[in-house]
């Protein structure tokens, strides 16, 4: 159930929206088989043999954004960019940000540099070729940078992108920690050549630190009004709330996957009511893509 404060007359899209603060909404373009829950259970040799559904879920997403005029930074997978090209030419043609997320969705913590680096020129590369001149930022399978992988922002800056969106809320606060911040807002750090790269972390709870919330299974999971009140509070504070979702997450449908029962309480939680969900936080905050906000 979508518990919504019905004493309130819904906001429509044409009125400022909260406090006047433009979030960030980011899309992990994946199919739902190639998520970092199922890959011990499917390899990345085995992703052809899986039905692609991935569009019904974006095409539902590309609509409502229409509709509610917002744009949003689409982190592509190489694998699929090179297979559903027109997929990439669609997304580019409505005026969306588009970003690098790797090319078969390997953590970041668990490659070498030099994989790192083969891995983001190789979907830039290929992104480049599908007409998308304005690569501007990263974002790693399942928030995998982390104090280990930290070499990854030098490279990331090398590639001539200018932010990463990566760091796991577990890192926040990120108290001394070079970007020392007690946001989960936009941050700037400076690399090892001197340069700054920018940060869009993932969102944590405004109480509890560490606490993910407006994003993936955490927007399934937990009730909307908590979300709301998140979003909210960090908003009141004049901070930006960096929100993402994935396409599967809107295909109710999709097959189940005989996964353990943590992976699939992660992963098939409250599926049925996200596109609804979705649709009330559209309509309660501003949201826009990443570029805006650098
Ligand atoms: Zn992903």
């Amino acid at each position: 159930m979508i518990l919504t404060d019905k004493k309130q007359p819904e906001p429509t899209h044409l009125q400022p929206k909260f406090n006047g603060v433009t979030n960030i909404l980011s899309v992990d373009i994946e199919d739902y088989y190639q998520v970092e829950g199922f890959r011990r259970r499917i390899d990345h040799t085995a992703w052809e043999r899986y039905e692609s559904r991935f569009h019904l879920g974006l095409e539902w997403l590309l609509q409502i954004l229409d509709s509610k005029r917002v744009k949003a930074t689409f982190f592509i997978l190489g694998w699929l960019a090179e297979k559903y090209p027109d997929w990439v030419a669609e997304i580019n043609r409505r005026g969306h940000e588009i970003g690098v997320h790797g090319w078969r969705h390997r953590r970041v913590d668990l490659l070498s540099p030099e994989e790192f680096r083969r891995d983001v020129e190789k979907t830039m590369g290929l992104l480049k070729e599908l007409g998308v001149d304005n690569l501007l930022g990263h974002r790693a399978p399942s928030f995998s940078v982390t104090r280990q992988s930290q070499w990854a922002w030098d490279i990331i800056r090398d590639c001539g992108l200018k932010y990463d969106a990566s760091l796991s809320a577990k890192f926040f606060p990120a108290k001394s920690e070079p970007w020392t911040s007690d946001n989960p807002g936009p941050q700037f750090t400076q690399i090892g050549n001197g340069e700054k790269l920018s940060l869009f972390p993932q969102a944590y709870l405004p109480v509890f630190d560490h606490i993910p919330f407006a994003g993936g299974g955490y927007f399934r999971l937990y009730p909307y009004w908590l979300t709301r009140w998140g979003i909210r509070r960090w908003n009141q504070k004049g901070v930006p709330v960096m929100v993402y979702v994935h396409p599967w997450e809107f295909d109710p449908d999709q097959p189940r996957l005989k996964v353990n029962l943590s992976r699939s309480f992660k992963h098939y939680v409250n599926l049925d009511m996200n596109r609804e969900k979705f649709a009330h936080l559209l309509q309660d905050f501003q949201f826009g893509p990443c570029r805006d906000l650098l």
